[in-house]
């Protein structure tokens, strides 16, 4: 069931996404070559405990950090560690957070120093498709509607979207129903209404859509290798269309 959150909640979850786009932004500006994706994940944890937060993926059925550090080809929940970026790389953030029992998820791929056309297309048509997803959001619209706007678009600009993993419903749990995928035909699913809250999060691949699960049970890698890139934000429905939470102001 999907459970529809008041507008205290909201609040309560917009203060939440707000501490996330904090972090996006703060690790964003230490994204440069000779970084290490465990110098990013420290960044992260000593902005949340700044705010009085807790990082909502460290734990989460055994993930060892506070971020989740994507290079290249990985796709979503790479660990943070000892590798060192390289010009020309491009890594999502991906960062969830927990304050006064609500959740907060957002990512953004960033690129490392200057990077080569093909990668800057790939961000700017993953990061594009989600706005296209968000403008879907809006009272009485299907779920589907969402999934549709991305796929159609993504596969327009010759790219793919990855089936395997979702975005979801958000609240007092960092998942809730419902699943929101990235592709599927429009006018499908429930309706939208007020008080849902989303995490809407396309995961867009320059090359197959078919991913796999490297070695350490956790990084997701194209199959292909080719590069991918994710963006997310936490959004909610209201009565005029939808609100993102997971931004600065
Ligand atoms: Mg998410
Ligand atoms: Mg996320």
């Amino acid at each position: 069931m999907v459970e529809m959150k008041s507008a205290a909640e909201i609040a309560q979850m917009r203060a939440a996404g707000k501490i996330v786009a904090e972090v996006l932004a703060r690790v964003g500006e230490n994204v440069k070559p000779g970084v290490t994706t465990g110098i990013l994940n420290r960044i992260a944890e000593d902005t949340i405990a700044h705010r009085g937060a807790q990082p909502a993926f460290k734990g989460y059925r055994g993930f060892p950090a506070t971020l989740c550090t994507s290079v290249n080809e990985q796709v979503v929940h790479g660990i943070p560690g000892s590798r060192v970026l390289n010009e020309g790389d491009i890594i999502s953030i991906d960062c969830g957070v927990i304050l006064n029992g609500f959740f907060g998820d957002a990512a953004k791929t960033f690129a490392v120093g200057q990077i080569s056309k093909e990668k800057q297309n790939l961000l700017d048509v993953t990061e594009h498709s989600l706005m296209l997803g968000i403008s879907k959001v809006a009272m009485g619209n299907r779920l589907s509607d969402i999934s549709a706007a991305i796929q159609s678009y993504v596969e327009g600009e010759g790219m793919s979207v990855v089936r395997d993993y979702t975005g979801h419903g958000i609240g007092r749990q960092l998942h809730e129903p419902p699943e929101i995928r990235n592709f599927g035909r429009p006018g499908r699913g429930p309706r939208l209404e007020k008080g849902m809250v989303l995490a809407i999060e396309p995961m867009v691949n320059l090359g197959v859509y078919q991913v796999s699960i490297e070695r350490d049970k956790w990084t997701v890698v194209t199959k292909d290798r080719k590069p991918s890139a994710h963006f997310e934000h936490t959004v909610a429905v209201t009565e005029n269309g939808y609100d993102i939470l997971t931004v600065l102001e």
